[in-house]
């Protein structure tokens, strides 16, 4: 059946072990492994427990969480919750989820109640926002993170595992030893004032991972949290392949519905596409276009790139995908698969559509 994603669980292990050496090795860092990008699914998420050197699996969505946790500490990982937890869900959180981040005072106060219903000892680790201004308190507000800080430690349900920044997510802001640095000093200067030791000072995502490459991540550092770099090999800062790393991990595979000869501008009055877009078009002549069976719906049409270089995506709608086939050496027919490389939105929508089958190459 198509569409069709397929994994290779054995590049995804030769990613896996090559930020590891990166991150482990080279950066002395401990490695979390985030599974949303590919939906947790559960071949690449067994693969990502069984592995050594893995320390920490992280996801976005609890749901996602809840479908490994068991397998994850069998295997001696802790899970990781990487968006702030809801109000709504502190019980799944609690249940299912070793270390939280955490941002809200509100919430953690939550989690150290459904904590002690549970007879639990739940982590927190505390998100500052050096500037991408997506979660974390401020980091100018000083006052007000020594204040959460305070009130944690005194909760007796709720450890205080650390602090953390996420950056090149709303912002796009780019890690480097300057803004790092001042969430290292904040560590520094949370350790003196409490004598205490903080287990987890986590440096942010697969855009952080190249400063190990440069010796520029920051000494207080000890934790990355890696998705696109271990799903995709991509140094996000800049758009670099990490050394060892493979891109072709996934392959996206469609079949051809129609293809017919027509002309490459429509004809009629124009007024807004299937998504209320003003189209623009491009006047190729008359062209071959195949129509492919996945739309909008399963995927991200910017995300995907035609493995036949010749090949060009028009556009499409909800199910359907128009090719440009026209300058391909393929003489392509209906029945025809043709096959994609996707991008980090690519694999993320199609890894959690319905209507994508998965095939496993291992
Ligand atoms: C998604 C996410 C990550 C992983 O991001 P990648 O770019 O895929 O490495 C890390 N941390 C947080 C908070 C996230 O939301």
């Amino acid at each position: 059946m198509y569409p069709k994603l397929i994994i290779d669980l054995k590049k995804l292990n030769s990613n896996l072990d090559a930020v590891a050496k990166i991150t482990k090795e080279d950066g002395n860092c401990s490695l979390m492994i985030v599974t949303k990008g590919l939906c947790a699914d559960p071949q690449m998420v067994k693969l990502v427990a069984e592995h050594k050197s893995v320390d920490f699996m992280a996801d976005s969505r609890v749901k996602n969480i809840a479908t490994y946790a068991d397998l994850a500490r069998k295997n001696g990982k802790k899970t990781v919750l990487l968006r702030l937890p809801m109000h709504s869900e502190i019980e799944e959180v609690v249940k299912y989820v070793d270390l939280s981040f955490n941002s809200e005072i509100s919430t953690i106060r939550l989690l150290n109640e459904e904590a002690a219903r549970q007879k639990k000892l739940h982590k927190v680790l505390l998100m500052i926002d050096l500037g991408d201004l997506r979660e974390g308190l401020f980091y100018k507000e000083e006052a007000l993170i020594f204040n959460t800080i305070e009130e944690i430690l005194k909760m007796s349900n709720v450890e205080f595992y650390g602090i953390g920044v996420n950056l090149t997510c709303y912002g796009a802001i780019i890690p480097k030893n300057d803004n790092l640095s001042i969430l290292a000093g904040l560590a520094e200067k949370i350790e003196k004032t409490y004598s205490t030791h903080l287990h987890m000072v986590s440096g942010g995502n697969s855009s952080s991972i190249y400063l190990i490459g440069k010796g520029e991540l920051p000494k207080g550092i000890n934790n990355l949290r890696l998705g696109e770099a271990f799903l995709l090999g991509n140094d996000t800062a800049y758009g670099a392949k990490l050394p060892g790393t493979t891109g072709d991990t996934l392959t996206l595979e469609a079949q051809i519905v129609e293809l017919q000869k027509k002309p490459s501008l429509p004809i009629g009055e124009v007024g807004v596409d299937a998504f209320g877009q003003k189209p623009y078009y491009e006047d190729r002549g008359i062209i071959k276009r195949a129509i492919i069976g996945i739309g909008k719906q399963d995927t991200d049409l910017d995300s995907m790139t035609p493995i036949d270089e010749k090949i060009d995506i028009l556009g499409g709608s909800s199910d359907h995908t128009i090719l440009d086939v026209t300058k391909s050496d393929t003489e392509y027919k209906v029945g025809d698969i043709v096959s994609f490389e996707l991008g980090y939105g690519g694999m993320l929508k199609t890894a959690t559509s319905p209507y994508v089958e998965k095939e496993y190459r291992k």
